[in-house]
């Protein structure tokens, strides 16, 4: 770490991402910054968990048929016929007493097993003749078949969800068996947006010919939306020194900063220059990717920063790879490495080792494995291309050519 001179740490993208992780450990393990809410489950899928979900009796909570059929001993059943003493739907409650040698209960899928039955043989599996079932042909009988016994899920205080983990359909639906309606979930960690740049126009003006729109600000706002956050986007930063240590004063009191643009050695970056002037430490100021290669990332007083390159994949792939885990921390969400995943390759990749390049390309899921084909692009600022896109082919450092057929790394925005 640097602070008062004006630093130069470029680092491998394993190194920058284990600077980042440490960063986000320290954040996540600081569990006082996070305020807790609770929101109806309703509203909770993409939340993260502030407590457990504690198992609120066991689950089932009574020995369940997982088929239709005729609960009986299995011995029983293996030595003959048996008696049909009664039929049991889904919802209802024997009331009967346990079940006597020789008996057996019709009984449908969902409902509570009588006591003395241990098994239930499947209605295809039998004929049943004058109130009496029998099994239709030779077949073993497992004693416990088709019964899930009563706690053999969860038991009554598991915990059922961990705190931290992020609720997805799954969570739903457990959360919903515990009998939770509400759930304790972290505060939304805001996030300060700042693009700068003398080019940039909104979305809502005409550009002049010479002009560029803020395309960041937005792609920048929904990435952290979807990495949990709650974006606050500022207005565009022009590219003079007083008006971004001015701009970045004030966003600072935002759990994490955004910068985009400026942090490149162009003449009118001063992004680096102004957090220098603010008296920043510096944990890297580049690292050896493409796109992305002048990404800084930093501490002012208490508040994370991240410089993104301009260019907007650069700042997306950035935001992905470093932002994203430490913004998930500041969520609470145990979870917050980006989105890696594995998949074929369809086409023969060369480039120039030296740099870890995540390159724009068209991932296809497959039962068997993802595929993925790199998509034609003009560098980075290519929005087009990023658009034809739907992830990153991943290529390490020390690695010139990938040939077809090889298995590859894939980031996900
Ligand atoms: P910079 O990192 O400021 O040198 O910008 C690099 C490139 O990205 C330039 O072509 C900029 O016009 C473009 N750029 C910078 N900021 C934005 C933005 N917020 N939205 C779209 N393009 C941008
Ligand atoms: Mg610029």
């Amino acid at each position: 770490m640097v602070s008062g001179e004006s630093p130069s740490i470029v680092l491998s993208y394993e190194h920058a991402a284990s600077v980042v992780r440490r960063q986000a450990a320290r954040v996540l393990a600081d569990a006082a910054t996070r305020n807790v809410e609770r929101v109806a489950i309703e509203a909770a899928t993409g939340r993260v968990l502030a407590e457990p979900v504690i198992a609120d009796r066991d689950q089932p909570p009574f020995a369940r048929a997982t088929r239709d059929g005729f609960a009986c001993r299995s011995a029983d059943l293996r030595a003959g016929g048996l008696r049909v003493v009664g039929q049991l739907r889904a919802g209802e409650a024997w009331t009967l007493g346990a079940l006597r040698p020789g008996e057996a209960v019709e009984i449908m899928t969902g409902a509570a097993v009588p006591p003395g039955a241990d098994c239930v043989v499947m209605v295809e599996h039998v004929v049943v003749v004058e109130g009496h079932v029998s099994l239709a042909g030779p077949r073993d009988l497992a004693q416990g078949e088709n019964i899930v016994p009563a706690g053999a899920e969860a038991r009554l205080g598991d915990v059922v969800i961990p705190a931290g983990r992020r609720v997805g359909v799954a969570e739903i639906a457990a959360a919903v068996a515990c009998g939770v309606a509400e759930l304790p979930v972290f505060a939304r960690p805001h996030v300060a947006i700042l693009a700068t740049g003398d080019e940039l126009v909104d979305v809502k003006e005409v550009p002049l010919a010479h002009q560029i729109r803020n395309s960041n600000s937005y792609s920048l706002a929904a990435q952290v939306s979807a990495a949990g956050g709650e974006p606050e986007v500022f207005p565009v930063v022009r590219d003079d020194e007083a008006a971004t240590e001015r701009a970045i004063r004030e966003a600072s009191s935002c759990d994490l900063v955004l910068l985009t643009g400026g942090v490149s050695m162009g003449k009118f970056d001063f992004v680096e220059q102004a957090l220098l002037v603010l008296g920043a430490e510096f944990f890297f100021t580049g690292a050896r990717i493409q796109p992305g290669k002048p990404v800084v990332f930093g501490k002012l007083a208490d508040t994370y920063f991240f410089g993104l390159p301009g260019n907007p994949i650069s700042t997306m792939v950035t935001f992905a790879l470093f932002a994203a885990p430490l913004l998930r921390a500041f969520g609470g969400e145990s979870e917050g490495e980006p989105r890696f995943r594995m998949a074929r390759v369809e086409e023969e990749v060369q480039v120039k080792p030296g740099l870890t390049r995540f390159l724009p390309a068209r991932i296809e899921s497959h039962f068997r494995g993802a595929r993925v084909r790199r998509v034609g692009w003009q560098g980075s600022g290519d929005l087009a291309a990023a658009a034809r896109a739907n992830g990153f082919l991943v290529v390490p450092e020390t690695v010139e050519r990938v040939a077809v057929g090889e298995i590859v790394t894939v980031l996900e925005i």
